[in-house]
């Protein structure tokens, strides 16, 4: 089955929108295999986002990660990786549409709730760098 690792990062943590942001990935009916709370460090948050190491945002990014903990998940379910996606909506909250996680409860790209995992290479990879295999149900 298709599994997708998601973190809703720490600033929802904050803002109390742990439940909300899960409830919308069990409504639409999608089975919730893992889950604990992480407070990454640095080094960490900056393996799991190795990809931008290059951009100009990634000392910012990896310090916002590193300042809380997180809530990471593995969902399970038919098409999860993609349609995780599309109900997180865009990167940028004001590009995101309403109805998304992020067009509904976020404006800024800094502080944008919620993570998803791009593709079926970068979820098996997030999804070994965050949980052990025991771990997963
Ligand atoms: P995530 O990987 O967190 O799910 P994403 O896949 O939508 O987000 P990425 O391109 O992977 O977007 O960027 C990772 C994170 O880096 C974004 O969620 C955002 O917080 C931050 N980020 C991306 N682009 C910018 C930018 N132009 N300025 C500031 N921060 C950015
Ligand atoms: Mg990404």
């Amino acid at each position: 089955t298709e599994r997708t690792f998601m973190a809703i990062k720490y600033d929802a943590v904050q803002r109390g929108l742990i439940s909300e942001i899960m409830g919308r990935m069990e409504k639409k009916g999608y089975k919730l295999v893992a889950l604990k709370m992480v407070w990454p460090t640095e080094e960490f948050a900056g393996k799991h986002y190795h990809d931008l190491k290059e951009r100009p945002f990634f000392g910012n990014l990896v310090k916002f990660m590193s300042s809380g903990p997180a809530v990471a998940m593995v969902w399970e379910g038919p098409g999860v990786i993609k349609m995780a996606r599309t109900i997180i909506g865009a990167t940028d909250p004001l590009k995101s549409n309403p109805g998304t996680i992020r067009g509904d409860l976020a404006t800024s790209v800094g502080r944008n709730v919620i993570h998803g995992s791009d593709a079926y290479s970068t979820a098996e990879e997030e999804i070994a760098l965050w949980f052990s295999p025991s771990e997963i149900h």
